[in-house]
Order: C-alpha cells, then structure tokens, then sequence
C-alpha cells in the first residue's frame, strides 16, 4: 500500500511530486488481479463480437501470459461504427442539440467516474502495460482526469467572432464540430492519449471512432463503458480494439471519417496521411516519433541535471516518443556526469509492476524489446561504450536492463533512430554553436531541454533548437493547458490547450446582407 507521504521521498520527487501535490490525496490500492469487464468491440452504447467472430489476446509484459481475448474489430467493424457515429451526428440529433454546457458537464461526469475508479484503472493499466502502478496512479491517471476536465471547461467557451465587413454586410464565424473523428491510439499512455484525442473532440461537439492499441486494448474498452454511464448518447463514441493494417487502416481510408488523429510511429504517420489523400482528404494531425535533445551545461546543478537527465530518458520504461535520447554533456563536466549518470542507471529499480519499490517494469511486448535489444547490440558494434546495462533482464516477461552508452557519436543508429527503450546516449561538446547544428541535425523535432543557470544560454537555446517543446530546467512537464506537438518528422498539428481545440472544429463564415434603408 502505498500513502502520498511515500511519494515525497521517492526517486522521482521532482516530477511525480508535481502530480501528487495536487491531486494525491487518497491512499492508493493497487489491484494486482483486477476483473476483466469489457473485452469486445463497443459500438452505439453496446458490446458486440466483431463481424469476423476473431479475437486476439492482450498479454501481460510482466509474464508474458495472456491476460483475456479481445474482439479483434476489422473494416467491417469500423463501417458499423462510422454509421453509428454519422447517425449520431445528424443534424438535429440528440448530440447536435445539446447545450454546449452539458457537453462539458458529460466530460465531467466522465472525469468523476475515472477518479471513482482510480485504483482499479491505474490497476488495469499496470497489468496490460507493464508501468509500475504507483506510476500510473500518480502521473497517468492525474493527467488523464485533468485532461477531461481541462476540455470540459472548454466545451462552452469556443466561438467565434463578428466581423465587420463593409457597410452592407455583417459576417461572422462560427465554430463549427469537424464530424466524424477517427482516431488511432498508441499502447505506451493508453489512458492519457485516449484523454488527449476524446477530451477535445467531444468538448467541441464531435463523434468519434477511436482504435485502441492492440497490446494495450482494457482500460480504453473500460473508459467505453465509462462514457455509456456518464450519459453520452448512443454513436458520440465508438471504441474498436483491432490491429492497424486492418482496423486503422479502414479508419484511416474510410470516405465518411471526415478527420484522422494519430498518435504512434513516423512509419505510420506517412502511411495514415497518404491514406487521407488517396480517399477523401480527411484533416489529419499527426503526433509521431523523436529522438530529443538534452543539453547540460558546465554550470548547471549537476545532481538535479543527472536525475533529470535520467528521468526525461528512462520514465515508462524508454517509451516515450518525448525520451531525451541523445544527452548532450559540456566537456567540464562530461566525466563527472558520466559517472554519476552511470551510478544512478545501476541504482534503478526494476521487476514487478505492482511492487511500489520498482521504477521500472517490463517493455509492452517481445517485438519492442527484441528492438531495443537489436539496437543494444548495434551501438556495441558501432563503437559507442556499453557503460552500464545491455541485457535483457531475467528471463521472464520483457524487462530490459537501464542501459548507459558513453561515448556516442551522431552517425550511430543509437544516435539517430527512435529505441523506445531504457537506453541512454551520453554525448560530448564544447562548441555551443556547433551544438545547435549538432542537436537539430535529425528527421526529428518533437522536444529538447536545456540545463544552465545562465539565462542567455536558455534563451539562446529554447529559441535555436527546433522543437515543438523546449523544457529549461525541467523535463517531461505536462499540463492539458499548454499545447504539444512536433516540428519537422515528429508530426503535423498540435494537440492540448486551446491551440488543440483547432483540429477539432470547422470554422464557418455566414455574411447577411443589411437593407440600407426601411422599405
Ligand atoms: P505503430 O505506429 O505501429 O502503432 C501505433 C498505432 O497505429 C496502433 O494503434 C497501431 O495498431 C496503429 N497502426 C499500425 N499500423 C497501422 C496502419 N497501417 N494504419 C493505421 N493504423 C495503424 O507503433 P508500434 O508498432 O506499436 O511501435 C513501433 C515504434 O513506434 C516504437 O518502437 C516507437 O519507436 C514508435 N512509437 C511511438 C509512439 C509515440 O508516442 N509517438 C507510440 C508508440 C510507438
Ligand atoms: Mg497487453
């Protein structure tokens, strides 16, 4: 059992402290058998088998059991969901003329049952995904309920503007909902990024059919449900559990979805946007891979620099598509760094999930550590120092041991792919105008940090690096309030804060002309 006071004093306290300060003031019971519920496609307010009859298993990473079997929705099943969800969004329907407030007050309702079923969730998640569950209850979860409720506020609040045109007219805009939302949903946040697509999208009057990731299909079958009880008419949302090549890709093609959010792989996010333009040009946001940089400076708080350098690496297990996975060190401190940074990745705790001592859990799956694996190997291979780490670790499950590579250069795949994984890449320099050539030199630009006491070096840098996100000082800092999102292959779009709302409304322009004089 875990108490808020134990938060305080964990490892991670700058962070984690961020979210159970605010929040955390229930003990939270982790769940560690928690019940199945709901495992089948969710179409209308209602649980179906999918059309072919077929199922897939969600596995425990932790294990490798299986946990259940799950409907495994096909195109078939995405046409019945896009007909639910177009019913449901016809002009004079119940969802259409809904006060915008109550939307918000559903949105709400649904936060308030999320928090009624905290520990079970965060439970739940644990089991599919691997994260430890003090971890989910207090980072995951938070985050999840403060989205709902950050978009519910929202809900009322997005409109449009009157416009003086010329003396015979009067035009303004009204904020219109895009429509049928289709959205596809990776398996390293599963709760938070299901709040990040659902949150804005029903807050500004849309519908939605939403694909679940595959490895990680329960809690967003049981927040399905969730949104039956808190009141959302039949058809808003639609939850299909399925695999991308089919389920997603019938999303992604279909001709009446009429936008596409997609959060998961670059290698996807080309295939989802040719898609769109080989049918019918659905608006498409894209939240993809990076492969982010960290700076540290010689005069930055080394121990806050090295524990956050590790955090903004090994959080989830590696899996985040923000990872500082290139951490750039100035030559002062380079060795000083290096050892701590080696110490402190020897010191993490790793194995069971549900064990509140453990920071780290298993990968999500065998291909995803099989993976990180491969690119362990390629980084020996290509001549950057194995400092720490390097193995799988144990031999069941898929837990992968917190690796350090020293002495890595930029041509190594190490270096320029995305690992997804607990391995950290120390690099040297001394030039601060050759870095800015050296930290932007990638496909990618999700996120970069900086740390220094000096204020023109974070000036310098959070305005030089290319990035949709520069942390100074910080890492891994998220509010539903501020937006996020990628420069150059790391996606199109943003998501969160108001800038979010944008992907999920049409703006209309109605101009009436005025009689300039009684007749
Ligand atoms: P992925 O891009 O294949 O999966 C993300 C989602 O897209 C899943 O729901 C998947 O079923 C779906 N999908 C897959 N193929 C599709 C298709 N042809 N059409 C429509 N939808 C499709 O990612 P992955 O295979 O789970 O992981 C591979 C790598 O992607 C990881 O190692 C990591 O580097 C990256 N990744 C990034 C994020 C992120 O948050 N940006 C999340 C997950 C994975
Ligand atoms: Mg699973």
């Amino acid at each position: 059992m875990l108490s808020s006071a134990r938060f305080i004093g964990w490892s991670f306290r700058q962070n984690l402290g961020r979210y159970a300060r605010y929040s955390y003031s229930t003990v939270a019971k982790p769940q560690p058998n928690p019940d199945i519920y709901h495992n089948q496609v969710f179409i209308n307010n209602e649980w179906h088998d999918a059309v072919s009859g077929k199922t897939f298993p969600t596995v425990n990473p932790s294990t490798g059991d299986i946990i259940c079997h799950v409907a495994e929705g096909d195109k078939a099943d995405v046409d019945i969901a896009v007909n639910a969800a177009k019913e449901a969004f016809r002009f004079g329907s119940p969802w259409r003329t809904m006060d915008a407030s109550n939307r918000g007050e559903l949105l709400n309702r649904l936060a308030d049952l999320i928090e009624r079923d905290r520990d079970y969730l965060a439970s739940l998640e644990t089991l599919d995904n691997g994260k430890p569950f003090h971890i989910a209850h207090a980072a995951d979860l938070d985050l999840t309920i403060k989205c709902y409720r950050y978009y519910a506020g929202w809900a009322d609040k997005n409109h449009g503007k009157t416009i003086p045109v010329n003396g015979d007219y009067l035009s303004f805009t009204r904020h219109e909902p895009v429509g049928v939302c289709g959205q596809i949903i990776p398996w390293n946040f599963p709760l938070l990024m299901q709040a990040w697509k659902l949150g804005p999208a029903l807050a500004m009057g849309n519908v939605v059919v939403m694909k679940l990731a595959e490895q990680t299909p329960l809690t967003g079958l049981y927040i399905a449900g969730l949104c039956k009880e808190a009141g959302f008419p039949p058809g808003v949302v639609n939850m299909i559990p399925g695999y991308g090549p089919t389920a997603g890709a019938a999303i992604a093609l279909h001709n009446d979805v009429d936008k596409v959010g997609f959060t998961g792989s670059t290698e996807i996010g080309k295939i989802i946007q040719k898609a769109a333009g080989d049918s019918n040009l659905k608006r498409v946001t894209l939240e993809l891979g990076g492969k982010s940089p960290l700076i540290v400076m010689n005069d930055a708080d080394l121990d806050y620099a090295v524990e956050q350098s590790h955090f903004a690496l090994f959080f989830n297990q590696g899996q985040c598509c923000t990872a500082a996975s290139r951490t750039y060190v100035e030559d002062g401190i380079y060795d000083e760094f290096v050892e701590r940074t080696i110490k402190r990745a020897e010191k993490r705790t790793i194995g069971d999930p549900f064990d509140s001592n453990n920071e780290q859990g298993p990968q999500v799956d065998k291909e995803q550590m099989d993976k990180i694996l491969d690119l362990i190997d390629s980084g020996k291979s290509e001549g950057a120092t194995l400092a720490a780490g390097g193995n799988r670790y144990g031999d069941k499950g898929y837990f992968v041991e917190p690796t350090v590579f020293t002495d890595v250069k930029e041509n190594m795949r190490i270096a320029k792919e995305e690992i997804f994984g607990p391995v950290m890449q120390v690099m040297k320099f001394s030039d601060k105008d050759e870095l800015v050539e050296r930290a932007n030199d990638s496909m990618y630009g999700l996120a970069a940090s900086i740390f220094t006491k000096d204020l023109d070096k974070a000036m310098m840098f959070s305005q030089s690096l290319r990035a949709g996100t520069v942390w100074v000082n910080c890492y891994d800092v998220f509010q539903a309030a501020a937006p996020f999102g990628g420069y150059k292959m790391s996606g199109t779009g943003r998501e969160l804060g108001e800038y979010g709302l944008e992907n999920y409304t049409e703006v209309k322009t109605v101009t009436i002309k005025i009689p300039q004089k009684n007749s």
